[in-house]
């Protein structure tokens, strides 16, 4: 047992898992010369987990080992912990005599919860907890409309976002430059493995950290097009914040406006699920919790397994369940399609995107289902439903995309439409305007 407890500050890693350019760790280097970055794997999450080989998982693990060689490269340690967060800040305020702790704002709803409580029980031991803005360039109420309310639209936002910003908020925090003078040691641990917390590895399809300036350059003209690669793929990094929100910002305001506004998208849809918890689990306008979904538990098989006979929604839950990654464009067409021709309620294909996507994160993945649902903010119209045929002579004519993930397409195995597309459309007209 130690008798001397070691004076130390904690900066608590959670979606943010860089060293540079760092919100809150900047604060915590700032004002102590004794900070011990900590990441708790949270099992309350990791149990929830059913595929045990879960890119999301590994993502993290990689992502965490760099930080904690890197931490350690300059002289400091780093904590990482495994277990219910309550348990382990428990243990470890008996461990060490902790100074404050600084973290970065997370808005979900469990998030808020959790660090509630975090912060409460600092408070009873005197320890100060710091909640800093890292995921967002703006938060709370930091845009809303004239009169104080939350936007529910998405132009006049990302114009008064636009109005509002000064260059200053997307400065970049130079923590980096602070680690060798400002971290501290604590008894060296080695880093838990992904079998200590009940996983492996599998196949990864992790996209590459740094956006290529090409692809945001051409953006605005080929963004909507599955086939190549004319998106970002940004969204896991911002998930986990292995990138900055801010550099990237930079970028936006710099190479293309189209891209900024899809930045801001995020945003928006953060904002909202902030100010509007509720949207976890309900519509966001609640007449919308009316309609009487048919939730066909064989048809909702078909649309996960990719087996619906629309070449398109196929292409999309096959490259869905085999990378972790779905085009922008495809998961519009399989979200209407699920919702409006196949009548199943929006929260089943929510639930199965947050399973499978690697870049799931409940405010947009929530503000893009019940976009197609049309229950949400800004939402499509319920008049306004996908035509699947349409949608490929616009973004796939060549059938490109299809047929790298739907290989018997145009061959006799592949299924017959499980609903002709006329009669599923007026079906779903009726329903949602008698609703
Ligand atoms: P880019 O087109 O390069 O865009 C850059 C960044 O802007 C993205 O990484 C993302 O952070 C943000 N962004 C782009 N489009 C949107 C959008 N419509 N809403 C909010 N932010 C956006 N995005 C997620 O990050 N996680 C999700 O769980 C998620 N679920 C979705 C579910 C549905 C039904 C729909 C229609 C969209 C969902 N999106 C989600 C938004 C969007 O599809 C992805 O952000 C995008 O496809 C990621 O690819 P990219 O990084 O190449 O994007």
């Amino acid at each position: 047992m130690k008798l001397d407890k070691q004076d130390i500050t904690l900066f608590w890693h959670r979606r943010d898992l860089r060293a540079d350019d760092n919100a809150g760790l900047y604060q915590a280097l700032k004002d102590s010369d004794e900070v011990v970055p900590l990441f708790i794997f949270d099992s309350n999450i990791l149990s929830q987990l059913e595929d045990k080989e879960d890119q999301r998982v590994v993502f993290i693990h990689d992502y965490l080992s760099d930080l904690k060689k890197k931490y350690e490269a300059a002289g400091g340690s780093m904590l990482v912990k495994h277990g219910p967060p309550k348990e382990v800040w428990k243990a470890l305020c008996k461990e060490y005599t902790i100074k404050a702790v600084y973290t970065n704002t997370d808005y979900e709803p469990y998030a808020r919860e959790r660090d509630e409580w975090v912060a409460d029980f600092l408070k009873g031991q005197d320890i100060a907890f710091y909640s800093l803005k890292d995921q967002v360039i703006f938060e709370k109420d930091e845009v809303v409309k004239d009169d104080g309310d939350p936007y529910l639209v998405f132009t006049p936002y990302m114009k008064k976002w636009k109005s509002r910003f000064k260059e200053q908020d997307a400065e970049a925090y130079d923590s980096e430059g602070l680690l060798k003078d400002k971290l501290c040691q604590v008894d060296p641990l080695p880093m838990l493995s992904l079998k200590d917390i009940g996983f492996e590895r599998g196949e990864t399809y992790f996209p590459a950290q740094d956006p290529e300036l090409e692809t945001i350059r051409k953006y605005e003209d080929r963004r909507d097009i599955p086939a190549v690669k004319g998106t970002s793929r940004m969204s896991v990094h911002l998930r986990f914040g292995t990138v900055s929100i801010r550099a990237l910002t930079r970028l936006g305001r710099k190479q293309s406006e189209k891209w900024l506004n899809e930045l801001i998208w995020r945003n928006f849809y953060m904002v909202v699920l902030w100010h509007f918890p509720h949207v976890a689990t309900k519509a966001l306008r609640p007449e919308y919790d009316h309609i009487p979904w048919r939730n066909n538990e064989k048809e909702f098989k078909a649309w996960c397994e990719g087996k619906t006979g629309y070449p398109i929604v196929d292409a999309g839950m096959r490259e869905l369940n085999t990378t972790g990654f779905m085009h922008n464009r495809v998961r519009m067409i399989v979200a209407s399609f699920l919702v409006k021709h196949l009548l199943i309620d929006w929260r089943w294909g929510e639930a199965y995107f947050a399973r499978k996507l690697i870049d799931f994160e409940l405010a947009s993945n929530n503000g893009g289902w019940q976009w197609a649902a049309g229950s949400g903010c800004d939402a499509a119209p319920y008049f306004r439903i996908f035509n699947p045929e349409l949608q490929v002579g616009k973004y796939d004519p060549d059938h490109k995309y299809i047929k790298k993930w739907v290989p018997e397409f145009g061959t006799a195995d592949y299924p017959k439409p499980i609903v002709p597309h006329k009669a599923a459309r007026e079906r779903a007209l009726e329903t949602y305007k008698e609703a």
